[in-house]
């Protein structure tokens, strides 16, 4: 079956978006309403909250025909068959997928069987109705431990080190497999660096269950009180301060990313020239779609320290950060920033907002919702 054209109007599109309830995807769904989009999330809701749905709408204003959410689990078959019948899913952004690192090597079966089993029954249930454009949520972890910053997207995928790294790396040779054997799909691999911050608005942000794995989260929540002192993981790294250095994107400006691919996706924009190696992109056929698969890194190409998070949100909440050196947490790189010149000049996109706003907006969310959707 032919492949969806892209190269309509935003309101012509709908876009799926499966964990479109997540952190990620919730701030993906409000710049695709902003846009004239029309959404159709689907979530089994095992890391997020219904009521993350009621304050998209608020921030947007969507009504039930521009913003659908259907609670379902990507694994069940009939009910992506069902999704794919009532709605006719142009593109799909997927978000959907276990994501903590530690937990992944306790839990391998689960993960693989979630992100990887999860991706192949909807892509499978996709092409039956004719879906085959695809933007996935990879990551900087793809790189491996080895790489050299700052990453670019030429670089080889390296050596995971953890099942959770290995189902992105699983799931970006998948679907290049996908359009080598058929090259009316068209995908994009969105390989994140560190996304923190949330809406201005205060109403979405990261709602981490349990005590938090990530750094942001756990410096929000130490400065609402909620836990008492963060543990920075190492002061021996080779790094100005010895703390571990990353590249910390605004989630905002990642989710404006997303609808960069998509317009790049529909070639509307790009320039058209061969992207490097390990993007196999080919021309923008007749139907408007851009046939091919496209690497970009979402970063900000800059690194900040864990002290120097921690100084920017004390600034922010305007109060002290208790914390404690510790060990380092086995896995951790001492230095991941991107390279983010592809993504400049290929899709046009430049984040716009420095770790100040990050922590801000992150302590608008926190302090506005202590217990994250919870109330
Ligand atoms: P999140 O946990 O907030 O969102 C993922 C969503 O997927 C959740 O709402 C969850 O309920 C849903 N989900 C999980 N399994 C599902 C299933 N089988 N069926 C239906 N829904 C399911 O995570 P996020 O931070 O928004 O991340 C979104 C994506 O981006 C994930 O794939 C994640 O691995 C990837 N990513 C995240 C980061 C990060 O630091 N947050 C970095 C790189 C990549
Ligand atoms: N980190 C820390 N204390 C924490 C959580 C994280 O010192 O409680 C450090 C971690 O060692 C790394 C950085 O903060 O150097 C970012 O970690 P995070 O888990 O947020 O993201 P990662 O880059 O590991 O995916």
């Amino acid at each position: 079956m032919a492949n969806k054209e892209l190269n309509k109007k935003p309101e012509e599109l709908t876009i799926l978006l499966p964990g479109g309830a997540g952190y990620i995807g919730s701030h993906t769904a409000v710049e695709l309403l902003d846009r004239g989009y029309k959404v159709v999330i689907v979530d089994n809701l095992s890391n997020s909250s219904k009521v993350a749905i009621d304050r998209i709408r608020q921030i947007t204003g969507a009504n039930d025909e521009q913003l659908v959410f259907i609670e379902a689990d990507i694994l069940d078959r009939p009910a992506m068959d069902k999704v794919f019948t009532n709605y006719s899913v142009d593109a799909i952004i997927m978000f959907a997928g276990l994501k903590a690192v530690g937990e992944s090597t306790q839990k391998p079966l689960e993960y693989y069987w979630n992100n990887v089993g999860g991706a192949l029954t909807l892509f499978d249930v996709a092409r039956e109705h004719g879906c085959k454009n695809v933007i996935f949520s990879s990551s900087a972890t793809v790189y491996g431990e080895e790489a050299q910053v700052p990453f670019t997207e030429e670089l080889e995928r390296g050596k995971t080190t953890n099942p959770y790294g290995e189902t992105k790396a699983m799931l970006e040779r998948i679907l290049t497999d996908f359009y080598l054997a058929d090259d009316e799909w068209s995908v994009v691999l969105l390989r994140y660096f560190n996304p923190i911050g949330a809406h201005e608005s205060g109403l979405i942000g990261e709602d981490p269950k349990g005590i938090p794995n990530n750094l942001l989260p756990y410096v929000a929540q130490v400065a609402t009180g909620k836990l008492k002192e963060l543990g920075v993981f190492g002061n021996d790294y080779p790094t100005p301060d010895g703390t571990g250095v990353r590249d910390f994107i605004h989630v905002v400006d990642l989710a404006v990313g997303h609808v960069k691919a998509l317009e790049w996706m529909a070639g509307k924009i790009g320039t058209g020239e061969p992207i490097g190696r390990g993007s196999y992109q080919g021309p923008v056929s007749e139907d408007g779609t851009r046939h091919g698969v496209g690497v970009f890194n979402l970063g900000t190409g800059k690194g900040t320290s864990v002290l120097e998070v921690v100084a920017a949100f004390e600034k922010a909440c305007g109060h002290k950060i208790p914390y404690a050196i510790k060990d380092r947490r086995p896995g951790d790189i001492a230095v991941c920033y991107a390279a983010c010149d592809k993504a400049r000049d290929e899709l046009g996109w430049v984040a716009q907002y420095d770790i100040a706003r990050m922590c801000e907006d992150t302590w608008r969310w926190q302090s506005g919702n202590p217990n994250g959707y919870e109330g």
